[in-house]
């Protein structure tokens, strides 16, 4: 089915190449350049009250984009109760998935305007935004096509905490996978980014889907931690940092009933591996993509190049000289490669960050003054381990090694505890075999860029510290937002 799927079912997108395409971005710039939203959560009969807060564009902070009027204890509790009298769950499975598939339709006619909240709410490029448009639409599809293979009991309300990097594919996503497996939902959306979870869930809505079987609670950790400690919660999914994830963990163990499915995405220490045999060109154009693309604002992106000595001198030229070819900026415009980071608090951490190892930056591109935006960098590092924690922006470890150490690289790649994406490039196909089987990683990508998991043909999630699984986009995501491991009968 998967295979099936990839044949007839991923989402077009619109070409950027493509003169007539200029079109769909005209219309979103005429129409949404000043427009502003006012998002609110998505409960039966309620959650408008209070003034809001304003939603700002991290690329220019004199854009408000819209407001916000944050969910408080009285919404959790409604939507909860909503949710169990939804009676959602007897919906036969096949209405189920044709809102999805209406959804996914309303979505790609909704295009435009998704382009201009993601330039302006999310910092994405268009390059970017166009990409996550595809993939939402592709989950929706993917999902619905997915849920005619099995039949097994919905679990019950499920939480749904989605991060502000894919405010509209992983919110989406979750949401999508859950529903037609059942289940009612609450989605949460990240404070920085809930008009477009507003717009995208009055989308789905419109194509049919129950206001008390599709819920949105909009806020931020507050809201987050009375929704994963009700006792009613039936299982949650969740992509963010590992903190919260832990949190999240101890919170259902105190709360929730046993076996509560708790399907999590986190970080990653990502590496790519380029030896001597690798095209210099292909793997300088596919560090650039991994590292930098999205500002390094993406759970798969590359963290740290391991490049064996011999090949460093000429793969670090290239890279630096590539670096200089990319542009930073307003995502708004066409010309940007490189958009702003999330917001001050993110800014400021990456800052302080690189701030301190001045001494390793072996390059560094100038930011924008306006919003929040960094300089892409380059750090020298000797390996992984000098790397304390996951950094969430445009920054580049670099590490040497000699051919003999191959098996101290894969040992210290294990050693971090991490293992989302992993890349080599190489041409030595007894290299690769050996690389694939022996680096613990959830998506490897051999002699190619390392993010930009394809819904139905690249399932997407880490193990270790990265995830609990299972991965997002494959034949095993849908199981687990049901009791089929648990042998229940179908009602
Ligand atoms: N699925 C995305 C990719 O392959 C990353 C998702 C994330 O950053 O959470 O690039």
């Amino acid at each position: 089915p998967a295979a099936l799927f990839g044949k007839r079912g991923n989402s077009k997108g619109l070409d950027l190449t493509d003169p007539l395409a200029f079109g769909a971005v005209e219309l979103a710039r005429a129409r949404y350049a000043t427009h502003r939203w006012q998002a609110h959560s998505l409960i039966p009969g309620g959650g408008t009250a209070g003034a809001g807060r304003a939603v700002i564009n991290p690329a220019n902070h004199a854009d408000t984009v819209g407001t916000v009027v944050e969910a408080g204890e009285p919404e959790v509790a409604a939507a909860f109760a909503a949710a169990k009298a939804s009676g959602w769950g007897d919906v036969p499975v096949d209405e189920r998935a044709g809102m999805l598939r209406r959804a996914a339709d309303l979505y790609e006619a909704s295009a435009a305007e998704f382009y201009a909240l993601l330039a302006r709410e999310a910092g994405k490029t268009w390059a970017d935004a166009v990409a996550e448009v595809r993939e939402a639409v592709d989950f929706l599809r993917y999902y619905a096509e997915e849920a005619a293979n099995f039949a097994a009991p919905p679990r019950g309300p499920f939480v749904c905490i989605s991060p502000w990097n894919f405010p509209l594919a992983i919110f989406t996503g979750q949401i999508a996978a859950a529903l037609v497996a059942g289940n009612p939902v609450l989605a949460k959306p990240a404070p920085q980014t809930p008009i477009i979870a507003f717009r995208a869930t009055q989308l789905m809505h419109e194509a049919g889907l129950p206001p008390d079987a599709l819920q949105l609670l909009t806020g931020g950790p507050e809201v987050g931690g009375l929704l994963t400690s009700n006792p009613s919660v039936a299982g949650v999914a969740f992509t963010g940092s590992l903190p919260t994830a832990r949190r999240i963990e101890q919170s259902l163990a105190e709360n929730a009933v046993p076996d509560t499915p708790f399907i999590a995405e986190t970080g990653g220490l990502n590496a790519l591996v380029v030896d001597t045999t690798a095209l210099t060109e292909q793997a300088v154009r596919d560090i650039i993509a991994s590292a930098f693309q999205s500002a390094g604002q993406r759970c798969s992106a590359l963290r740290i190049l391991y490049v064996q000595e011999e090949a460093a001198e000429r793969t670090i030229d290239m890279l630096k000289g590539a670096m200089d070819e990319l542009v930073p900026g307003d995502p708004w415009l066409l010309a940007s490669d490189v958009g702003p980071i999330i917001d001050t608090t993110a800014r400021d951490k990456i800052e302080a960050y690189v701030s301190e190892r001045q001494d390793r930056v072996m390059h560094r591109l100038s930011a924008p003054p306006s919003g929040t935006f960094v300089g892409p960098a380059v750090l020298k590092v000797s390996g992984i381990e000098d790397i304390p924690e996951e950094i969430f922006g445009p920054v580049l470890h670099v590490a040497t090694f000699p051919s003999e150490d191959l098996d101290k690289v894969i040992a210290a790649i294990n050693a971090s505890g991490y293992g989302l994406t992993f890349g080599m490039h190489t041409r030595i196909s007894s290299r690769v075999k050996k690389l694939a089987r022996q680096v613990h990683a959830g998506n490897i990508y051999v002699n190619r860029n390392q993010i930009g998991a394809v819904v139905g043909s690249q399932p997407f999630g880490g193990e270790g510290l990265s995830g609990t699984g299972p991965k997002a986009g494959g034949p095993h995501y849908l199981p687990r937002f049901t009791t089929a491991a648990m042998g229940l009968q179908q009602r």
